[in-house]
């Protein structure tokens, strides 16, 4: 895809610090760590958002974002790790090329995200919206 920053990579016109790769998939440390040690695993074919990705690309990630997530605890003592996958603006996504990021957490490593709860106005607000989805699945 034009002007895609990840495909880029892949064709290696820019470079990466690559950590894993095989035929399906690339990994890479993320330039701008939330926790450093915070990589990213790409599919080498491009595809956005996660409603368009094939289910086993979607396996193919999730598997590498496993062995990445390990390769953390035993190389850096991770205590715990985030997994994330962005899809559309609405959800923050910078980079149109779905992407799984793992980000190694460690105790007191100060970092909180901006999580906030919120409460359904009553029980049937929230049955009203799990119906809808219901229908769709
Ligand atoms: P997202 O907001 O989920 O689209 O995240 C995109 C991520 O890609 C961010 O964490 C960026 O720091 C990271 N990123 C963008 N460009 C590069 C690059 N050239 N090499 C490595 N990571 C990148
Ligand atoms: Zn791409």
């Amino acid at each position: 895809m034009n002007n895609c920053i990840f495909c880029k990579i892949i064709q290696k016109e820019i470079p990466a610090t690559v950590i894993y790769e095989d035929d399906d998939v690339l990994a890479f440390m993320d330039i701008g760590p939330i926790i450093k040690g915070h990589a990213l695993v790409i599919p080498k074919k491009h595809y956005d958002p996660i409603t368009e990705t094939p289910d086993e690309i979607i396996a193919k990630l999730h598997i590498t974002a496993k062995k990445i997530a390990t390769a953390q605890m035993n190389a850096f003592g991770a205590d715990g790790v985030n997994i994330l996958q962005n899809n559309g603006r609405a959800s923050g996504q910078e980079v149109e090329h779905i992407h799984v990021h793992i980000i190694p957490r460690f105790e007191n490593d100060g970092h909180h995200w901006n999580w906030k709860p919120k409460t359904y106005e009553n029980f049937d607000e929230m049955n009203e919206l799990a119906g809808k989805l219901q229908e769709q699945l």
